[in-house]
């Protein structure tokens, strides 16, 4: 039984799919007018852990995660640079799957840009219109939100907060002033225009989502995630849109992370305070780490951005590889004793009841380090068989189908060059070079080979670059 929190209606509800067995995930994919920052992968982990979960528990999930090619920012922006709006966005785009191979975030089935689809969204804007749901203004169409009687259900907006005689443009506003929003936007000098049966114009932000998601999944589907700060407008928007058109529900479960932030404010573009992941590259920091402390606060709690919490972060996972390292490097005598197969049947229990608890990933960590500290034990004991250590092993790594923190790179997949290189360094650091051995780690990270000293020798991981 798996349980979530629905943003929708606010109760934890247990999860149950449209189709047994399967579930569909739409996940508000990145604005690409600039690198994504750390914040951004706050919610794509988070994600990632619902997803990598599910399919733990034998589920076939459907994922679509939607690219915003064509948006006030991305307009402003290319225009700023002097680029065409695809010129300027692809290579974010580009960047942006880098950064999610780099943290190991599994590959969503489809990833749908806006500019792909304007015809569907012309047509739910025509379907809105002659329903009356929506009105021309001035070239442009908007949204009536007092035609539909739902709005407000997923933010809980207040009834005095409407402001229905209103209208805005802009596709980001607050939710103390909820208007009329644009579906389709009037010609604009500067602006990309589509020659569409709505007329000329370009989409507004919302409808894009709700043209992509019931494209690719269908209307329901299962789940709709996003931080917190997608619930207005623009999920409540996308509902608006799509339930108007359709006479259906969007989506069954919605899902909102909460903000990553730094010194009290969330981590975001507009205020300046956010690091990419380039930026903790340069830093020396390693992904795997980053992915370990994005991943392991709950969801729905605000992660506070230290580079303490990152060194935390660091040797908890640290924790894991050493004991990993002990268990499949040591000799033990042979057979299998009758207690670990037990340890592992609970260790799993635990860390699956975790995430079935509205993905309570502190109850699934807690599951496993209590395992660590248990076989400990009964390493020091010598009690400890062959069969026991080559069983944990794998167990651990079950885990990390789901939690996606550990190196998996082969040795073998190095080229011999590069692995010429790590000896050099190695024997540069031995011999207390570590100007030269930086500057062969450095050498190493340009070829996507990032090194961990840890106390047993050098581990590292062959970052694949995007092809
Ligand atoms: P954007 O590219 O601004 O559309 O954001 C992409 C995703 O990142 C959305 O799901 C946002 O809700 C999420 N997001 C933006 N800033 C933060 C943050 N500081 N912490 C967590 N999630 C964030
Ligand atoms: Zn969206």
């Amino acid at each position: 039984m798996i349980e979530f929190l629905n943003t929708l209606g606010g109760k934890k509800e247990v999860f149950v799919p449209l189709v047994p067995g399967e579930v569909k995930v739409y996940t508000c994919g990145p604005t690409v007018y600039d690198f994504a920052h750390i914040g951004n992968f706050r919610a794509y982990i988070f994600e990632d852990l619902l997803k990598r979960f599910f399919q733990f528990m034998g589920y076939r999930v459907t994922h679509v995660m939607n690219i915003t090619d064509v948006d006030d920012k991305t307009i402003a922006a290319s225009n700023a640079r002097g680029l065409s709006l695809k010129d300027y966005t692809e290579a974010y785009i580009q960047a942006f799957f880098d950064d999610l191979r780099i943290l190991n975030i599994a590959p969503a089935d489809r990833y749908p840009r806006a500019t792909e689809h304007i015809p569907e969204m012309t047509q739910i804007i025509a379907g809105l219109l002659e329903k009356g749901y929506a009105y021309r203004q001035e070239g442009s169409v908007y949204f009536s939100i007092a035609k539909f009687p739902g709005y407000g259900k997923l933010s809980r907006i207040k009834p005095e907060d409407l402001r229905t005689s209103d209208r805005i443009e802009a596709d980001e506003y607050e939710k103390e002033s909820a208007r009329d929003f644009a579906l389709w936007k009037a010609p604009k000098e500067g602006e990309p225009v589509w020659e569409t049966e709505i007329g000329p114009g370009r989409p507004g932000w919302h409808i894009e989502c709700s043209a992509m998601s019931s494209k690719y999944l269908g209307q329901p589907f299962d789940i709709h995630c996003g931080g917190v700060d997608n619930i207005f407008p623009h999920h409540e928007n996308e509902i608006a849109q799509s339930e108007a058109y359709s006479g259906k529900p969007l989506a069954n479960v919605w899902l909102h992370c909460h903000h990553l932030i730094i010194n009290g404010k969330k981590m975001s573009k507009s205020k300046g305070n956010y690091f990419t992941l380039k930026d903790l590259l340069a830093k020396r920091i390693n992904p795997a780490v980053l992915r370990y402390l994005l991943l392991t606060t709950h969801y729905r709690r605000v992660l506070n951005f230290t580079f303490e919490a990152l060194d935390q972060a660091s040797a908890a996972l640290q924790r894991i590889k050493d004991f990993l390292y002990e268990i499949e490097t040591a000799s033990f005598p042979p057979g299998r004793s009758a207690a670990v197969p037990e340890l592992l049947a609970e260790a799993r229990t635990k860390f699956v009841d975790g995430l079935s608890d509205d993905l309570n990933i502190s109850l699934a960590l807690t599951a496993l380090f209590e395992l660590i500290k248990k076989i400990n034990v009964l390493i020091k004991d010598g009690k400890i068989l062959a069969d026991d250590a080559i069983e944990t092993s794998a167990f651990v790594y079950s885990l990390d189908r789901v939690l996606g923190v550990l190196p998996s790179t082969k040795e073998t997949e190095l080229p011999e060059e590069l692995r010429a290189k790590v000896r050099d360094r190695e024997r540069a650091r031995k011999e207390k070079n570590y100007g030269l051995a930086d500057e062969i780690r450095r050498e190493l990270a340009d070829a996507g080979v990032l090194l961990e000293d840890a106390k047993d020798g050098v581990r590292w991981k062959l970052i694949k670059k995007n092809e």
